[in-house]
């Protein structure tokens, strides 16, 4: 299997090289050049999520040399639930497909755990170390951070804007130390953004430094998130004999395309509804076909909050026909009002408590009932209520109880480095002047 470039096909490289370099050389992104096809069947022996999550992606690996260590990459990844957990009281046949059990409460864990497996294979033999820099607004810097942490073969700069992140991510994301850096950026997530790709471009840094990034736009991070809709589709397929409708909170369209493409090769999903909050974008262009991306504004659901989703332009590769892509998802846009009602709702009458991005998933499926939409239906839990604390208590008139992960994490003590949002200031901390 090779994987070529959104923007140009005859642009051609292995796994490894994909994964390696993140982005394209001529910016696009990498996709499977084409799509294996499996059936139930394949998987008729199997119900854990290493097993299921290897033979799926055993295709997508084919002629790599890191083929030869898929299981390996799965079982060091995998090694959390992923359970698909059944509401009973619900108005309509529910289950809440729960990704927050990883190191860092959200489901960024997945990806960020498989690309460090992938990525030690690949690096093993280098003489360098390699410097991973992440900006991030949230999640994805804790994620990055656990699972890159100790390994001896990178050190890791986690950039974020001070004081614009949640208490509990913010102690996530600076609760490491060794070979983990936490930057606490006097700016906004956009100078965050600028100061990573000033790096990049700096020769001075290049000299001293193999720069890498660990973005939500790898293929590395994508493949793995199949694994949990092809296990909780296979479950409900089993139980029902019917394909389940999956609802996906959405903001780069990582996890959604990862849905959409575990039902291309075959697996049982029905329908895919994206969840958004109030940015616009992606429900605009399901309904005009017009794609315009704007800036983007700030919601409850703040690791949502995306003007451009870069995964769009996966979406319409697979699907560049405007028609077909409109057949294939759905999606509905949630606002803040909308997700402070929901929790507050659904913590009494489902006893369920959802974190804010999970909410707009949930409202999509009291609307979609509403307009008489029928089948089993699975709410996708991108993160666990207790790391947006400060929103959901207040709603919900109660604490919400903390994951034994969190708490270790919690309990750990923050350090973190200022960092005035300038390349001179980056750099002389990296270089340890
Ligand atoms: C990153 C994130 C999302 C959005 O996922 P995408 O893959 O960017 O669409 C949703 N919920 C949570 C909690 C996240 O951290």
């Amino acid at each position: 299997m090779h994987y070529i470039s959104t923007r140009d096909p005859n642009h051609r490289v292995s796994l490894s090289q994909a994964i390696a370099r993140g982005i394209a050389p001529d910016g696009g992104l990498y996709v499977p050049e084409s799509f294996p096809h499996s059936v139930p069947r394949d998987f008729a022996d199997l119900t854990e999520l290493p097993q299921i999550a290897e033979r799926l992606l055993e295709p997508f690996f084919a002629g790599d040399p890191l083929a030869a260590e898929l299981g390996a990459i799965c079982a060091e990844a995998f090694d959390f639930p992923v359970p698909l957990v059944p509401v009973p009281g619900a108005p309509a046949p529910l289950s809440v497909l729960e990704l927050f059990h990883g190191p860092t409460s959200a489901f960024k864990d997945v990806g960020a755990r498989f690309l460090a497996a992938c990525l030690g294979r690949i690096r093993r033999d280098a003489g360098r170390k390699l410097t991973i820099l992440v900006a991030t607004s949230g999640d994805t810097g804790g994620a990055v951070a656990a699972a890159f942490h100790n390994k001896p073969w990178v050190e890791v700069a986690v950039l974020y804007p001070k004081g614009l992140v949640s208490q509990r991510q913010a102690q996530q994301l600076a609760c490491w130390g060794g070979n983990v850096r936490t930057f606490a950026v006097s700016g906004t997530f956009d100078d965050c953004q600028r100061l990573v790709k000033e790096a990049f471009l700096d020769p001075a840094l290049a000299e001293t430094h193999e720069l890498s990034s660990a973005n939500s736009i790898n293929i590395g991070r994508l493949l793995p998130q199949m694994s949990y809709y092809a296990k909780a589709g296979l479950e409900l397929w089993r139980e029902t004999g019917r394909r389940a409708n999956f609802i996906v909170p959405t903001g780069n369209l990582g996890n959604a395309l990862a849905a959409v493409w575990a039902r291309h090769v075959g697996l049982p999903l029905g329908e895919i509804v994206l969840a958004t909050n109030a940015n616009a974008t992606v429900t605009d262009f399901l309904r005009s076909g017009e794609w315009k991306p704007r800036p983007s504004v700030a919601t409850l659901a703040s690791a949502m909050d995306v003007g451009n989703p870069s995964n769009m332009e996966r979406l319409r590769a697979l699907h560049p026909d405007f028609e077909e892509l409109q057949a294939q998802v759905n999606a509905s846009l949630v606002d803040d009002i909308e997700i402070r009602a929901t929790i507050r709702r659904d913590s009494h009458e489902l006893e369920r408590i959802w974190c804010p991005h999970t909410a707009t998933a949930a409202k999509t499926f009291r609307r979609l009932l509403a307009r008489g939409a029928r089948g089993h239906w699975v709410v996708v839990a991108t993160a666990h209520p207790a790391k947006f604390d400060e929103v959901v208590e207040p709603l919900i008139g109660r604490e919400v109880p903390v994951p034994p992960s969190l708490e270790r994490l919690l309990a750990l003590p923050r350090q973190e480095t200022e960092l005035e949002p300038t390349l001179e200031a980056l750099r002389a901390q990296l270089q340890g002047r």
